[in-house]
């Protein structure tokens, strides 16, 4: 899949691009689009992000602490499938209620705003907490995570509880890309 990083300039201290360039990508790919949402009003633009081809619509729980529930049900509306993300600093307590409404969580590992940040290692408990609520109660959702990953802590991320890792920086800088991608796919399978 290519996660698209989407950012505000307000819920985080940088600005990347909006659907235009989403609907452009996807007409130069098949592949799934999971598209991020960093954004303070992110229900604003959810039919415009399905619109332009999401296959997936992440938003916050920062800014939906309350009830995220109302926004899953709208992603889904659109026929685009909902999930979740909490920033490195959010307790795993703050997303579980929710999961069985979220086809993904995804699980910050670094502050979203900008690429090539370090790994925070304490985001792995996050993951270990939710895979054991997925297991125990046969969820159906699927954990990403996304901040940081590279070949060296990739095989720790997955024995965490993670299904899906997301690699900016360390599959872009990388000289192998296709060795990349090869070696993290044998962890999670
Ligand atoms: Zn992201």
């Amino acid at each position: 899949m290519l996660h698209l990083d989407i950012m505000d300039g307000h819920f985080v201290p940088n600005i990347s691009y909006g659907p235009s360039v989403v609907k452009a990508v996807g007409r130069k790919t098949d592949l799934f689009l999971d598209v991020h949402l960093m954004l303070s009003h992110p229900e604003k633009y959810f039919e415009a992000f399905a619109k332009a081809g999401a296959d997936a619509i992440t938003f916050h729980i920062e800014v939906h602490p309350e009830n995220p529930v109302p926004h899953a049900h709208r992603i889904r509306e659109l026929g685009v499938k909902p999930g979740l993300s909490l920033n490195p600093d959010k307790d795993a307590d703050s997303v579980l209620p929710f999961l069985n409404e979220f086809d993904y969580l995804l699980v910050m590992s670094v502050f979203p705003g900008f690429g090539g940040q370090s790994f925070i290692e304490s985001s792995l408990e996050t993951v270990s907490a939710a895979r054991r609520k997925i297991d125990a109660e046969h969820l159906s959702t699927q954990i990403i995570v996304d901040g940081g990953v590279d070949s060296s802590n990739a095989a720790k991320v997955v024995a965490a509880g993670a299904h899906i890792l997301v690699m900016g920086t360390a599959f872009f800088t990388a000289d192998d890309r296709k060795g990349l991608a090869d070696q993290v796919h044998a962890l999670v399978r």
